[in-house]
């Protein structure tokens, strides 16, 4: 048996997790407040997700504010990036516009959080 520790992250209580693991599986998860954190740490193991947040340049040459629309595979952040680093914003960016979609293959959309110029 293995023990591993997860502060979570979903809520700003912060709990601390701990997950008992025999190889694989998970045999406990305590420390948990809510079904949330269980939810949290099992995904951490299985398949973890992150939201992006970040900037793309805009036309004007300002860095506009961005974000995926939903959380995205840890693994794929860096391709998102790739994509995000490649792009421009239009001229006249408005908050929730769409800048790129299917980002990476993932099915999320990264979507302006500010008016750009
Ligand atoms: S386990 Fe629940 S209460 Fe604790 S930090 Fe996570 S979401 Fe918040």
């Amino acid at each position: 048996m293995t023990e591993r520790k997860y502060t979570c992250i979903i809520c700003p209580q912060g709990c601390e997790i701990t997950v008992t693991l025999d190889g694989e599986e998970i045999v406990n998860i305590e420390g948990n407040t809510c079904q949330r954190g269980k939810t949290y740490v099992t995904e951490e193991l299985t398949a973890p997700m992150r939201t992006l947040t970040t900037t793309v340049m805009s036309a004007s040459g300002r860095p506009v504010p961005v974000r995926t629309s939903a959380t995205v595979p840890k693994e794929k952040l860096f391709d998102c990036m790739k994509e995000i680093n490649a792009v421009t914003a239009p001229k006249g960016v408005r908050r929730g516009d769409i800048i790129i979609d299917n980002v990476a293959g993932t099915g999320v959309s990264v979507v302006a959080t500010a008016d750009g110029e």
